[in-house]
């Protein structure tokens, strides 16, 4: 299972994640969109630990919808309202709880992933953070169901979304800024199935 505690220890972590990794994301985005990703990120997540003293003391729904909130009124660009759909979708089904079960767990990341879907309408393999997520749903979904732990769960999770993030550097962008530069988008790893990445990443240091 995964506890408040470790829930808002992710954020926290995130934060600092996204701060450490401005630059990068902010160079991958130069390369096929407006430079900007890293910079979003990490000012989302900045509001995030702002917002995030009002919500500590309520249920996990509510600070996964004030996360997602945030993030869609503070990122901008293309991500914002995707990561904050990706949260707030997941906060709306998970009222009132103060513990996540790892099929819980599995049910926040389908529910965030088809607010990706309906917000972004991205297909597999247009370059995006949804190439990311559409594999590590599907390994979550397994892990879940054969009865795994949430730390289970992400570590079967990252060497998935690790391929997945490497497969975007071939791909040519269909979808957002990126898809403007038509073929000269092949070639560069995606900068929203990276920082989708670091929330896998960053889950699983918090829970080992
Ligand atoms: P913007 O491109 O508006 O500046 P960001 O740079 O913050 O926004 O985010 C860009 C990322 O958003 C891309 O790398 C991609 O992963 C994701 N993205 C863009 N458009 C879509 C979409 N329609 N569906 C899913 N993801 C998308
Ligand atoms: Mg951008
Ligand atoms: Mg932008």
């Amino acid at each position: 299972s995964m506890n408040k505690a470790q829930l808002i220890a992710w954020l926290g972590k995130l934060n600092e994640v996204y701060a450490d990794k401005k630059e990068y994301l902010t160079e991958l985005d130069a390369a096929i969109g407006d430079a900007d990703h890293g910079i979003n990120m990490n000012r989302g997540f900045g509001k995030v630990m702002e917002k995030l003293p009002t919500v500590e003391a309520k249920d996990i729904g509510t600070i996964l919808k004030t996360v997602g909130m945030t993030l869609m009124s503070s990122v901008g660009g293309a991500s914002g309202p995707l990561y904050g759909t990706f949260w707030m979708k997941g906060g709306m089904i998970m009222g009132g709880k103060e513990e996540l079960s790892s099929e819980d767990f599995a049910k926040v990341i389908e529910a965030g992933v088809e607010g990706i879907l309906q917000r972004g309408r991205p297909d597999l393999g247009d370059k995006t953070m949804y190439d990311l997520w559409a594999p590590v749903l599907e390994v979550v979904k397994e892990k879940a169901g054969n009865g795994d732990d949430v730390l289970a769960i992400v570590e079967a999770a990252l060497p998935v979304g690790e391929k997945a993030l490497a497969d975007t550097i071939p791909l040519q962008a269909r979808k957002g800024r990126a898809s403007y530069l038509g073929e000269r988008s092949i070639g560069h790893q995606d900068p929203g199935a990276t920082s989708s990445y670091y929330m896998l990443e960053t889950l699983k240091e918090v829970l080992s």
